[in-house]
């Protein structure tokens, strides 16, 4: 597949119009933090937007019944890493789902609502790159996904 040299925040906002989905009228807050000054990355553009929309449908989802609502999406430059956050004030992820979710066919949702492949997915994804894809995550509280991309080496 095609392998371009990709400024990850490009990626995020594209990812944001293709998720197409007005978050303000659910009361949901989208927070974003882009690094100004990212260096690039090698990779395959539509592959990362597939990344970035689950992510931000798991977020919406998981966001539901909170009350607090926010999602916040962080870029940065760290230790030879792009290093993107996708973070919400949602639901949580109790601790025996939370080393299944990046399965294939696991899902909490209800029959006919989720896959359960977005993160298996996503997971191959970031391998792909060359790159870690990890989840923190409290009950109650909120998620936290962190995808490290290695920065692109000049040749
Ligand atoms: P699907 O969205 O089809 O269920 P995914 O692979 O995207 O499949 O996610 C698997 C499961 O991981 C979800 O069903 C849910 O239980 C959990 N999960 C993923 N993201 C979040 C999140 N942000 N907050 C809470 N749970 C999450
Ligand atoms: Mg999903």
């Amino acid at each position: 597949e095609k392998q371009e040299d990709i400024n990850i925040n490009e990626v995020i906002d594209k990812s944001f119009i293709l998720f197409n989905k007005d978050l303000s009228s659910k009361n949901i807050e989208v927070i974003q933090q882009l690094s100004e000054d990212l260096p690039l990355v090698k990779g395959n553009v539509i592959e990362l937007e597939q990344v970035f929309i689950n992510l931000f449908s798991n977020a919406e989802n998981a966001l539901k019944s909170s009350s607090k609502k926010q999602l916040t999406v962080r870029s940065f430059h760290y230790d030879g890493f792009v290093v993107v956050e996708v973070e919400d004030t949602g639901c949580g992820i109790p601790f025996d789902v939370k080393s299944k979710i990046f399965d294939s066919f696991f899902t909490t949702k209800e029959k006919g609502e989720g896959t359960g492949l977005g993160l298996s997915i996503s997971y191959k994804i970031i391998q792909n790159h060359k790159g870690t894809i990890s989840v923190q995550s409290e009950e109650g509280k909120g998620t936290k996904f962190i995808i490290q991309i290695p920065v692109l080496e000049d040749t």
